[in-house]
């Protein structure tokens, strides 16, 4: 059976020639190996054709060029002699496209990324539409990856090596109009004249060569150059701490590829995507990639979800800020909020204009653009318009009886079908329903602090929700742009339960003399975002706190707390960052001034500030104890599967990535190996790293979280 091509190519009347791309079957363009022969015929096709003066690249799809290549396709290299010849194969191609004898144009609409920015780097010029859709960027080191088709020899040609390194090296998108002022783009056109636009720079052939920019020609020079590079890995090194092998990379092939010329920065290219590819960073990135995939598609519950017309939100603070405006913004859904004065209103307004505003800054939307999506929101002290509310999400203050109050009032104000979603984050959803009509309707909904920037959202049924529930909750939070994952309502949930033990032991280590700075520096090296005390000071110290009495209470002393440690630092005023006092220093307008620890801290907990463990002591006690806790929540079912779990702890946590999550980080080092580490802390330092009943199992028939 022959299969539809994803490449047509249609020879106009002028005689330029477009090539439009639709992997058949597909919402998306990804390129895939088998494509090679596709395209080769239809370049040989060009070729042949005397009488054609250009060609055109051209997405038949409504919003992407090219979105990546297929990473399955690395998945199944099993050796990196394999992963290397299909870079090879992959440079090969865009070589011939970029050899055509005649103009070459990529027309570009939609993502454009990896090996499609690759392909449109390899055309000889390119020409993007002007709508917020449109985003050009080579993320493949976020896979644990390089650029494997030429993208790491081109871009530096194009744009500079100093902007080609910060796009590779973070795999940062660009815009149009940054894209244009990089020089990445030649033109910027709307979409309803990109083709038109494209065939005229095809029959113009202007000439491929651009000045680069002041900065970048100093830079290009040999001496501009390894200045650059020397700074460029400093910087590097600080952020992946060692623990990313792709940037380094990176960096080798570029430079190869400007000092030695572009075959043997071709040659450096394929080879180092050929190892790269076998790295255990890639394949735990790799993962985390499909994993997070999955659960964006999985809906929850086997049961259709309900409308989400409209919601309602109680209580404009911090929490009810944020989630007003995920829903309004990112959910494009009608949003009322009431709160017990104007001041809660105010805020949760301010809030939106506040993070809009900063998009019109930016220039990422029009003000228009600000004032249609602020309008979705309106508020007041009464339930004036919550009549017809679909769902209701509680941001009340942490009180339960506030909190069955709430249930109370939305069954009276609001209509029959009406969810209640509540945000705590350490009442039991159970409670909260306890004296509901309808307690099939209530559910948790666990957003994450600054809501903006957190991706996940724990959903947490009791033992009454009914699954159209969960399938409405789980609906509103990806139209919210989060990640749900589905966790049972045990105290703590999953996330906070499993990262309680490791803030404790934190604290711990502080009490008996470690100094904040090194603590935080082990985490940080371990692959950590930010350091335990350093969170700690974001979160609020009083918030993050809160709950260790409460897990306490349920599961016992492996949660306690150096209690009163922890009272000390609250009875002297110290919140965090949010009152410019916590453990570390703030200035003035509570921005932390160098990191520098407040050394009253030491004072305070009765200590002198010592460094007496190793980085990698420090982080193997908090990290053991997560695991293990981790564990627990799998056999007892707070996770569905190991797959939420670890997107949980990744997403919600920050938990190092290039380890994969907490469940493939404990089956890479085996389930043996975990409890053995565990039973020698617990020798040194107590009951609480005895390994959980369920890993001694697992170490005894050598079993598996992933499956
Ligand atoms: P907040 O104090 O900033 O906001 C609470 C708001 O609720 C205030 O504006 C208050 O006026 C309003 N309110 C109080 N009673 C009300 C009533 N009867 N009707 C309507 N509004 C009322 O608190 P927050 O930090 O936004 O926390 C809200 C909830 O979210 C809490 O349950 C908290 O545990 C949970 N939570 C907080 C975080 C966090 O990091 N702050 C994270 C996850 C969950």
């Amino acid at each position: 059976m022959e299969m539809t091509s994803a490449f047509t190519l249609n020879v106009r009347l002028d005689n330029v020639a477009v090539v439009s791309m639709d992997v058949p079957g597909e919402k998306m363009n990804t390129l895939k190996a088998e494509f090679a022969t596709q395209v080769r015929a239809i370049l040989k096709q060009i070729r042949e054709n005397k009488a054609l003066r250009g060609v055109v690249f051209i997405s038949a799809k409504p919003d992407n060029f090219i979105a990546g290549a297929d990473i399955n396709m690395i998945g199944h290299c099993r050796s990196a002699q394999e992963a290397e010849t299909l870079a090879r194969q992959g440079q090969q191609i865009m070589s011939e496209i970029n050899a055509l004898p005649i103009p070459v144009i990529a027309a570009i609409h939609g993502a454009c990324l990896g090996g499609g920015l690759e392909m449109a780097l390899a055309c000889h010029h390119r020409i993007c539409t002007d709508d917020a859709k449109t985003v050009l960027g080579l993320p493949e080191v976020q896979l644990g990856l390089l650029p494997g088709s030429g993208g790491t020899q081109r871009l530096p040609r194009l744009v500079g090596v100093s902007t080609a390194l910060d796009m590779i090296l973070t795999g940062k998108q660009l815009r149009a109009k940054q894209a244009l002022k990089a020089g990445l783009v030649d033109e910027v056109v709307p979409h309803s004249i990109l083709l038109e636009a494209a065939v005229e720079l095809a029959k113009q052939d202007r000439s491929a060569h651009r000045e680069l920019p002041v900065r970048e020609r100093i830079l290009a020079g040999p001496l501009g150059r390894a200045l650059l590079f020397r700074m460029v890995r400093k910087q590097t090194e600080q952020k992946t701490q060692g623990n990313y092998p792709a940037t380094d990379r990176i960096l080798e092939v570029i430079e190869t590829g400007l000092a030695q010329g572009s075959s043997s920065g071709y040659d450096a290219e394929a080879r180092a995507f050929g190892e790269l590819a076998m790295t255990s960073e890639s394949k735990a990135l790799r993962n985390i990639f499909f994993a997070s995939t999955e659960v964006k598609k999985d809906p929850g519950s086997d049961v259709q979800p309900g409308s989400l017309e409209s919601v309602g939100i109680l209580g404009g603070g911090l929490m009810g800020g944020g989630i007003a405006y995920v829903t309004a913004c990112k959910g494009g859904v009608p949003v009322r909020i009431k709160d017990i004065n104007t001041n809660g209103i105010n805020h949760a307004l301010k809030y939106t204009w506040d993070q809009l505003e900063t998009k019109v800054r930016r220039r990422h939307i029009k003000a228009g653009e600000r004032d249609k999506q602020l309008a979705l929101i309106s508020g007041s002290t009464d339930y004036r318009g919550f009549s017809h509310r679909d769902l209701v999400i509680e941001a009340v203050f942490e009180d339960l009886l506030l909190k069955q109050r709430m249930v109370e009032e939305v069954e009276q104000n609001c209509a029959p079908h009406t969810i209640f979603a509540s945000n705590t984050s350490s009442l039991p959803i159970g409670d909260i329903a306890a004296k509901a009509l309808r307690p099939e309707q209530v559910i948790g909904m666990h957003f994450f602090s600054p809501v903006e920037k957190m991706p996940l959202v724990e959903v947490i049924p009791h033992a009454t929700t009914s699954a159209q529930t969960i399938a409405t909750t789980v609906k509103l939070a990806k139209k919210q742009g989060k990640t749900p994952i589905v966790v049972s309502d045990k105290a703590g949930f999953y996330v906070n339960r499993i990262l309680a033990p490791y803030i404790n032991e934190a604290i711990r280590l502080l009490t008996e003399g470690e100094r904040v700075e090194h603590i935080d520096a082990a985490l940080v090296k371990f692959g950590f975002p930010v350091g335990p005390i350093q969170l700690l000071d974001e979160v609020g110290i009083d918030t993050g706190t809160k709950i260790i009495p409460v897990l306490e209470a349920a599961y016992g002393a492996r949660f306690s707390a150096p209690a009163n440690v922890v009272a000390s630092i609250l009875n002297d005023d110290r919140k965090g960052r949010k009152n410019g006092r916590g453990f570390y220093l703030y200035g003035a307008k509570g921005r932390k001034s160098k990191k520098r620890v407040d050394p009253a801290i030491y004072t305070l907990i009765g200590v002198q500030g010592q460094t007496r463990l190793s980085a990698q002591q420090i982080a193997e006690r908090c990290v053991m104890l997560m695991l293990n806790e981790a564990a627990r929540c799998f056999d007892e079912q707070v996770i569905r599967s190991a797959r939420d779990g670890d997107i949980g702890a990744v997403f919600g946590i920050g938990f190092p990535p290039f380890l994969g999550g907490p469940f493939r980080y404990m089956d890479s080092l085996g389930a043996g190996e975990v409890v053995a580490t565990l039973q020698r802390l617990s020798a040194q330092y107590g009951d609480r790293f005895t390994p959980c009943e369920p890993l001694l199992q697992m170490a005894q028939r050598g079993e598996r979280f992933w499956r």
